[in-house]
């Protein structure tokens, strides 16, 4: 490995941006094609939140919450012009045929990620979901990767203990101390309660023995606290860590760079002292961040492109042009996922309307080209080769 102390970070100059943005596109999404393995679910389970975080475009409502939606085509949702969202969580009904559906996959792997709002407010559909995907009869052997997503306020030792013949990997959507929860309100309970019962997650989590690891996003306003997150997770004892930057909003070049910069500082730290800490960032190959090639399928059973909830309040256009059909008329997985440049070509007819949004869209795949830059040089600088050091 080079003299890490020799290194110092580097800002990708835009046309090397621009060069890889092309590359990413054309090289097409990882998880789709006729290589990739995996088939994914995302579940919508429900659109009800204890928190309210403010780089979260997710549409979230307690209204509705506990009643079960029908599981047709809500109607009301492309009723006017800008696209709104279905009222009530999935039905048990719904979560079994979206499975049956993920299930008719062709590929040797298949992964289903819990995903909401919050999951756990869900938390008899969750049991529900896994078991019966665990066991259905055409899995036929086939791994499932088992991702949970959650703000961990409602994680108990039983809830976790629970899960623990599934191999579920917890998804933690953590964002440091108090002053880095500051962009994640509490919502249905008091803002210090929400961030003391997620410190307390970290524990319970910890003392499971379960595989977990902590998802942190940094808003434009908090761009250059990459190290600062990163410091907090070792100290607190966090086992691994993703740091993402939040999409659908304005990056000013300063905080760019500050992200990029904070990036390189936290993977040449990782470099140094990797002590059994797993930095998910070393194995940036995913897409260009907004374009995200997963599968949803939300509580009314329509199936998007998962970009349309992600963004549903920042780009409620997108829903319409990301709507890939519905569990009534959808017969098989394959073919149900869009390609990056087919991704792109419905961003752009989406957002036509405005060039300006298409143009905030268009930054934030330009940063994570750039994101995926700055860790390959890392790692050629380091002589880096696969998953990072330590792996
Ligand atoms: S915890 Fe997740 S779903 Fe809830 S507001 Fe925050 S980011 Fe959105």
């Amino acid at each position: 490995m080079s003299n890490l102390t020799d290194l110092s970070p580097v800002i990708p100059r835009p046309e090397h941006v621009d060069r890889r943005l092309a590359q990413l596109m054309r090289r097409g999404s990882a998880n789709v094609g006729q290589s990739a393995q995996m088939d994914r679910l995302m579940m919508m389970l429900t659109r009800s939140c204890d928190l309210r975080c403010a780089y979260c475009f997710v549409g979230l409502s307690e209204d509705g919450y506990g009643e079960a939606h029908d599981g047709h085509a809500d109607p009301t949702v492309f009723a006017q012009a800008t696209p709104g969202m279905p009222r009530g969580d999935m039905s048990s009904e719904t979560l079994r045929r979206a499975i049956d559906l993920l299930m008719r996959s062709e590929r040797p792997e298949l992964g289903l990620q819990m995903f909401g709002g919050e999951p756990t407010r869900r938390w008899e559909q969750v049991v529900e979901l896994i078991e019966y995907a665990w066991n259905h009869p055409d899995r036929r052997a086939r791994p499932i990767e088992l991702l949970f997503t959650t703000n961990g306020v409602n994680l108990t030792a039983e809830r976790i203990e629970r899960l623990k013949p599934y191999s579920v990997l917890w998804q933690f959507s953590l964002d440091g101390d108090e002053r880095g929860s500051r962009f994640r309100r509490g919502h249905l309970l008091p803002h210090d309660t929400a961030v003391d019962r997620m410190q307390n997650s970290i524990r319970v989590l910890n003392e499971s023995g379960v595989r977990w690891f902590m998802n942190s996003t940094l808003p434009p306003a908090a761009g250059g606290e990459v190290m600062t997150r990163y410091r907090w997770a070792r100290e607190a004892g966090v086992p691994a860590m993703q740091m993402n930057y939040a999409t659908g909003m304005t990056w000013s070049d300063a905080q760019s760079d500050a992200y990029l910069i904070g990036l390189q500082e936290m993977l040449l730290d990782h470099a140094k002292r990797p002590d059994g800490f797993d930095l998910f960032n070393w194995r940036n190959n995913a897409d260009p961040a907004p374009l995200c090639a997963d599968v949803i399928c939300d509580v009314d059973g329509t199936l998007y492109q998962c970009g349309a909830i992600f963004h549903e309040r920042r780009f409620p256009e997108l829903k319409k042009v990301y709507r890939r059909g519905h569990l009534d008329d959808t017969p098989a997985f394959g073919g149900l996922r869009l390609t990056l440049d087919e991704l792109w070509a419905a961003t752009e007819a989406g957002l036509a309307y405005d060039a300006d949004e298409l143009r905030v869209f268009e930054e934030g795949m330009r940063l994570g080209a750039a994101v995926d830059l700055v860790v390959q040089v890392t790692k050629r600088r380091l002589g880096i080769q696969g998953g990072g050091p330590g792996m």
